[in-house]
Order: structure tokens, then C-alpha cells, then sequence
């Protein structure tokens, strides 16, 4: 629980959390929701925008027809149900970041509704509901800390494709809302229609909070908390806020419905404003647009582009290549991991799981730590998985060891060529050949005559000293799973 709580926990323990996500997505589209206008980031303020963006009088929006398409695709990894006639609204308000006075949304009749994500909670698989999904364009950006005088606003964002996931108030702690946060990221991620990045304000994710005796039915009072711009402030905001309105509850108070922002420096919550409801924003239908209709061929196409997802990827790792699931969790985080995972274990000339699981634990080590060390994604990594195959088999098959795989695995960085030239050229080579070895063996003993005697004489901890003199005469060289064979062998001969 929040570092800041004064409330023992076996009190917090008397509380259930409810918790609904609201979860905004930015959709990867060049053009805006409903104009022409570029939607790339970066360029001087103000120049990404156009009349209609502008809201000029006189100018007419248009649906850009990916915004539509992204989200039935969306709907449909869902769960959703797909409605074949919705309809834009617009939801009245007025700020300086939204030039027309209202955001074209929708209301009544969002595009996608009743679905579900799972999520795995420490193995456990829980369902949560989704209530709806709905189209909308985004706002302007206001900068506060670049001019002291004044506020600045830049509407290059401003009508940008947007979607709003809305979950049911299914979530009941801040790690299974943390666990659904990641689900949706990962679910836009391999369907390639969002960065999914939080920081940079592509996934935003407001909370609506409440708690309510443990066995009661009805809702407690909920609070909105916004501004969490990090996966873990959102966790880290859930918690703190959970247990302020226990703390209340407890002292005789009560919660005031309102949204709150999260202060992330000083890690609390604190008021913004008393929270509006809809019937404030005097919504109604967009009389400029015509309803949108998704057709069995659009749901048909959708349906078949559908890519297989994080969750059922990672359930596939592990009964086809016999992954654990730690493993198949991390390969699968990303859609490029994962294929990459997939290129390089399908390169394997003899595939085995023993095999299949050298792939995954060097890509997790050495290929993991160079992509963080680099912060580059693995699209853009030198060593391909047809040479990382290369890699593996050579350790598999014996002919190098553990040690030399780090080395190879460096100098594959630097060059492009394959582990097995690196590994002649460093002369690598582990000796596996039995005969080779049975020499080296016979030679060391007969040097070591006295440590001979006393080894049979009983002391058997100098083993080790003769595997190091065989190691040594062969410069390192002798497969060491055989020389310890070897040895044994001989030794116990009387
Ligand atoms: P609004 O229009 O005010 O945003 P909604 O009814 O659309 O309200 O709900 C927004 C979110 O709040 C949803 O995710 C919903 O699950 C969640 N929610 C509703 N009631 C509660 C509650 N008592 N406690 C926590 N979350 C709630
Ligand atoms: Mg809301």
C-alpha cells in the first residue's frame, strides 16, 4: 500500500477497491480524424493544422476512413461487439486547446462495445470487461513551462485520431489495473495502431477509484485521477488514492466525487476540479457527418488481417517449442521479439526444445542487454536470428564452450560474420574427439604420479587438480563434460 498511509492493513484489508480504467489510445494515422491535415509530431507548433482543424467557419470534416478501420480491428481483439451503424457527436466545452468549441466524439452508439481482455494475475487468468470503444479526435497541446507570462498552446495534435477503451469496474487492485494497462498496450502494439508509448502521451489512462466494504453491493463514491504519465504511476496513483479515501472513510468523512490530478513528484493526489457528468457537455449528434457503417466485408477483412496476439503467442511458445512461461512472457512482449525468437529457432538446423531454450536464454541475456545497453529495438539489431541460430547450434553440438559463446557472441557485433568463422579464426574450436582427449588424460597421470598414489589413496578432492592439468595441456581446448567423463573413468580403473 501508499508509503503515505497511516492506516494499518489489516484495516485496508476491510476495503475492496473498484476501479474502471478509461484508457485513450493515439491511432497511427499521417492524416487527421476528419481533415487532411499531417498528423506527424515534432515540427515547428501550430503547422500541423488546416481549416477544419482550425474549426473555420464554413469548413466541413470528413471521416478519415483508417480511423474507423483501426478501430474495428481493436474491437475485434476485444471481444467486442461490433455495432454496423454508429454516429458522431459532439461534446460541447470550451478550452483553449479544442479551436471549435466542441470535440467530435461519439456518445450513445460507440462503434465497438461489450467486450473483455484477460489478464494474468500471478498465473491466475481474470476477465475484464470492456464497456465500450469509441472514436474521437484529440485536442491541442497548452505549454505552461516554456513562457513565464503567459500559456502557449500548439494544435499540432489537435484533431488527431483517438480512441477511448472503457472498462467496466471490474479491476479491484492497482496490479491487475497495471496488468490491464499492459494488455491494451500490448493488444495496439501488435496490431501495429498505436506506439503504445505512455510517456509521450500516445496511451493515456485516466482512474476512476472507489472502495467499498468488503461483501457490500452497492459503489462507494469514485474519484477520476489523471495525469499518470508512466505505467507505474499509474499503479503507484491507485494506490496512493485508494488508501486516501479509506484514511477518509475511517476518520468519519466521506468522498467527494471529483477528478483529481497525480502529482508524481510529491507522489499524491490532489483536486482539480468537481467532476462534470455528460449532461454538462450538452452532447448531440454531429449534424456535419454521416453515421458510420461497418460492413460484413469491412468486419470480414479485419477479422481475417487479425494478427495472433501477446496472450495467445505466449501460450503457443509454450507447448510448441516447450518454452516455461517466464520465458515465453518475455519473448512475446513485443511482436518483433517474438518473431525474432521465431526466425531464429525456425534457422535451427536440429530443432530440439533443449535447443529451442539455448534461443530464448541468449536472447534474454546477450541480446536483451546489448537492445537496452543501445536503446535500439530489435528490428534494427545487427545479429539476425539466422546467425544467432548459427551461435546456438555451435554451443549445442559441443564445439565451443559457454565462455567462448560470450566472446563470439561480442565479436558478432562488430562484424557480420557468422559464429562459426569468428570461432575457427579465435581457434575457438572445443576438442570433443574422445581419443584426443583419452591422451591428453594418460599423459597428465603419468606426469602426476604422486597425486596419482594419493588419489587412490583416498583423496579424492584431487580430481579438480586433474582436470585442470588436462584443461591446461590442451590450451583450454578439451570439451570439459568429456574430460571429467574421462578422468572418472580412469581414475576408478584399479
Ligand atoms: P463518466 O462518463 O463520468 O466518465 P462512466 O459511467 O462512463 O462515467 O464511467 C467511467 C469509468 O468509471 C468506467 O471505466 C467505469 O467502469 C468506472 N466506474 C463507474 N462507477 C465506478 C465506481 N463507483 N468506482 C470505480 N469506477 C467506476
Ligand atoms: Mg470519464
Amino acid at each position: 500500500m501508499s508509503e503515505t498511509s497511516i492506516i494499518d492493513s489489516a484495516i485496508l484489508e476491510t476495503y475492496e477497491p473498484v476501479i474502471g480504467l478509461e484508457v485513450h489510445a493515439q491511432l497511427l494515422t499521417q492524416a487527421k480524424a476528419f481533415s487532411r491535415a499531417a498528423t506527424e509530431f515534432g515540427p515547428t507548433p501550430n503547422t500541423n493544422t488546416d481549416p477544419v482543424v482550425l474549426g473555420h467557419p464554413g469548413t466541413l470534416p470528413t471521416v478519415n476512413r483508417l480511423l474507423v478501420e483501426h478501430t474495428v480491428r481493436m474491437g475485434l481483439a476485444t471481444n467486442c461487439r461490433i455495432r454496423p451503424r454508429s454516429r458522431f457527436s459532439r461534446k460541447n466545452y470550451f478550452y483553449p486547446d479544442l479551436p471549435k468549441g466542441y470535440q467530435i466524439s461519439q456518445y450513445d452508439d460507440p462503434i465497438c462495445h461489450d467486450g473483455w481482455v484477460e489478464i494474468d494475475l500471478d498465473g491466475e487468468v481474470k476477465r475484464i470487461r470492456i464497456n465500450r470503444i469509441h472514436m474521437e479526435e484529440d485536442t491541442g497541446k497548452m505549454i505552461h513551462d516554456l513562457d513565464i507570462d503567459n500559456t502557449l498552446v500548439d494544435l499540432n495534435r489537435a484533431g488527431a485520431c483517438l480512441i477511448e477503451i472503457v472498462s467496466e469496474p471490474d479491476i479491484h487492485s492497482s496490479r491487475e489495473a497495471y496488468l490491464y494497462l499492459m494488455q491494451i498496450k500490448s493488444i495496439v502494439t501488435y496490431l501495429g495502431i498505436c506506439s503504445g508509448n505512455m510517456e509521450e502521451g500516445a496511451l493515456r489512462c485516466d482512474a476512476n477509484i472507489s472502495v467499498r466494504k468488503r461483501g457490500a453491493e452497492k459503489f462507494g463514491t469514485r474519484t477520476e485521477v489523471k495525469n499518470m504519465n508512466s505505467f507505474r504511476n499509474v499503479e503507484r496513483a491507485i494506490e496512493h488514492e485508494i488508501a486516501r479515501q479509506i484514511e477518509l472513510l475511517e476518520s468519519g468523512g466521506q468522498v467527494v466525487q471529483q477528478t483529481r490530478m497525480w502529482d508524481a513528484a510529491s507522489r499524491t493526489t490532489r483536486t482539480m476540479r468537481s467532476k462534470e457528468s455528460a449532461h454538462d457537455y450538452r452532447y448531440f449528434p454531429e449534424p456535419d457527418l454521416l453515421a458510420v457503417i461497418v460492413t460484413d466485408e469491412m468486419m470480414q477483412a479485419a477479422q481475417a488481417a487479425l494478427p495472433e496476439l501477446a496472450i495467445a503467442r505466449r501460450r503457443r511458445f509454450v507447448e510448441e517449442y516447450g518454452l516455461p512461461a517466464y520465458d515465453a512472457g518475455v519473448l512475446t512482449e513485443t511482436r518483433d521479439l517474438g518473431d525474432y525468437f521465431e526466425a531464429a529457432a525456425g534457422a535451427l538446423k536440429q530443432k530440439s526444445t533443449e535447443r529451442f531454450k539455448l534461443v530464448s536464454n541468449i536472447i534474454m541475456t546477450e541480446v536483451l542487454r546489448v537492445l537496452t545497453e543501445s536503446k535500439m529495438e530489435i528490428a534494427a539489431f545487427e545479429i539476425r536470428p539466422e546467425r544467432l541460430a548459427g551461435l546456438v547450434e555451435l554451443f549445442a553440438s559441443d564445439a565451443i564452450s559457454s565462455k567462448n559463446v560470450k566472446d563470439i557472441f561480442g565479436a558478432m557485433l562488430e562484424s557480420d560474420r557468422s559464429a562459426e568463422e569468428i570461432s575457427a579464426e579465435k581457434g575457438f574450436v572445443q576438442i570433443s574427439d574422445n581419443g584426443f582427449i583419452e591422451d591428453a588424460v594418460q599423459q597428465v597421470l603419468a606426469a602426476n604420479a604422486r597425486q596419482l598414489d594419493a588419489y587412490r589413496g583416498g583423496k579424492t578432492n584431487l580430481f579438480g587438480f586433474f582436470v585442470g592439468e588436462t584443461m591446461k595441456l590442451t590450451r583450454g581446448k578439451a570439451n570439459p563434460k568429456l574430460v571429467n567423463e574421462i578422468l572418472r573413468a580412469k581414475l576408478d580403473e584399479a
